[in-house]
């Protein structure tokens, strides 16, 4: 019997017919997004959580929890294994199951099971890192010279290629050459990224977007707005002047929509009717396509900064994976890396297809900083619409902060997003030894809070985002 599926664009009749057959025992297996945890499957034997490294079994919005411990907790209720699958499995998870040499695990250590075999039995491309420094891209272009040859050669032998970029739209700015005038979302603290395609600005926070303005909205000067750096629309333009013959395909959430775009991108690859895929992270997995030999990364270095904890190993497992594109059938794939920072953990653990020198050098760093695993984290957002009440509401509450051994409580300070959705932010951020009982602390100050009904106070423990 095929899997019955469910997820959250599912039709309410669907839906309530789904249930119940689940509930009746009618389902032998479900595949679904987070909230199939939630399903009245009876005599569950086996949960599988696919790709477990995934920041998006975090659910930010509405009710705020990670499918990852969920799981966990309804294996235990049900007293059924659960299997976490990745093959760039969390710096968290890999240490609880003593997958990281070195590092003892917690007690309650989990099972490490390994599959010593690439999938199809391909070998792993050869991975190249390309200096921008040395290897300078041309004026108000992106791609280096390397990158260039290589695409070229691809091309001559009739193979494919993927440039990835993590990047939606033509370019993440746009400002005014007259005044310095940078084009901001009015709803949030970001900038509008041009999409050339929809001839719009965007907001890629809340959404809020305006068509292309054609004088610059503060000074009013004609033409004299210019897109700062790239997005994968303009690394496509560029390939285009570069290699006029090339047949070109844009990839990322706003040109594959549905299930039968993706499956049409997919036979118009497998079929050889593109040559070069440009695209964003949604390129990452999923797919062979076996004439697939050569992967460019135009920025490598765009995940590592933001100060997010989890930034070096996202980058490093986002990077993988996009390196595992080339090559995966019988030819061998090569995978070039474009970097300012060559010689950052996660650029040398790349080159050297070194996963565990790369958990290593992480854990050892978060065990010195007291980070996930070695202690835990929760963040407190207070957002308004007023900006001086939501600051002093912060500052009150900061009079009331748990003071205690092994807890340190940083802030309030404006959120990195600052303004989002028209609400002012201002953040706390706790870290808390193995030893202090963090939710404890939170449930006992939070209990003696008043706060307005115009501030809402947001808490979240283990938090995946830092924004
Ligand atoms: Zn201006
Ligand atoms: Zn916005």
């Amino acid at each position: 019997a095929p899997p019955a599926v469910w997820h959250s664009a599912l039709t309410p009749a669907r839906r309530r017919r789904l249930w119940r057959r689940v509930a009746e025992g009618r389902e032998p297996v479900v595949v679904g997004a987070r909230s199939a945890l939630f399903l009245p499957l009876a005599g569950l034997g086996l949960v599988i959580l696919d790709e477990e490294h995934d920041p998006s079994f975090k659910q930010d919005e509405g009710v705020c929890y990670d499918a990852r411990p969920m799981a966990r907790v309804r294996a235990r209720l049900e007293g059924c294994p659960l299997l976490l699958v990745s093959a760039t499995p969390s710096v968290e998870s890999a240490y609880r199951a003593g997958a990281v040499p070195g590092f003892t695990p917690p007690r309650e250590r989990w099972h490490h099971l390994l599959l010593p075999d690439r999938h199809g039995g391909a070998t792993l491309p050869e991975i190249q890192l390309v200096d921008l420094r040395r290897e300078r891209p041309p004026p108000a272009s992106w791609l280096s010279p390397p990158l260039r040859e290589a695409l070229g050669a691809c091309l001559e032998a009739g193979e494919q290629a993927l440039l990835f970029l993590n990047r939606r739209g033509y370019a993440p700015l746009t400002l005014c050459r007259a005044c310095g005038h940078r084009l901001r979302c009015p709803n949030c603290s970001a900038w509008l990224v041009t999409h050339r395609l929809k001839h719009r600005l965007q907001c890629h926070h809340c959404g809020w977007s305006r068509p292309e303005p054609e004088h610059c909205p503060h000074c009013g000067t004609v033409e004299a707005l210019v897109a700062s750096g790239p997005g994968v629309e303009r690394i496509a333009e560029e390939v285009r002047h570069l290699l006029p013959d090339a047949r070109l395909r844009i990839v990322t959430s706003d040109t594959v929509r549905t299930a039968e775009q993706a499956a049409g991108l997919v036979r118009a690859v497998t079929a050889g009717e593109v040559d070069i895929l440009v695209g964003t992270q949604i390129l990452a997995k999923g797919h062979h396509f076996p004439a697939l030999t050569l992967v460019g990364v135009v920025d490598a270095d765009l995940g590592l900064s933001g100060g997010d904890l989890r930034a070096a190993e996202r980058s490093f497992q986002l990077l993988y994976q996009v390196a595992g594109r080339a090559g995966r059938a019988q030819r061998s794939g090569r995978v070039l890396i474009q970097t300012h920072l060559p010689d950052h953990p996660v650029m040398q653990a790349l080159a050297r297809g070194d996963r565990h020198g790369f958990l290593e050098s992480e854990l050892a760093e978060r065990e010195a900083s007291g980070m996930p695993p070695f202690g835990r984290l929760a963040a407190l957002v207070l957002s308004g619409r007023d900006a001086e009440q939501v600051r002093r509401e912060a500052r009150r509450l900061a009079r009331t902060a748990p003071r205690l051994e092994g807890l340190t409580v940083l802030g309030p300070a404006p959120a990195p997003l600052a303004l989002l959705r028209g609400r002012y932010r201002e953040r706390f951020l706790l870290k808390a030894a193995p030893e202090v009982d963090l939710p404890a602390c939170l449930r006992q100050w939070l209990a003696g809070a008043r706060l307005p009904g115009s501030v809402r106070l947001r808490v979240d423990v283990d938090p995946q985002s830092f924004l």
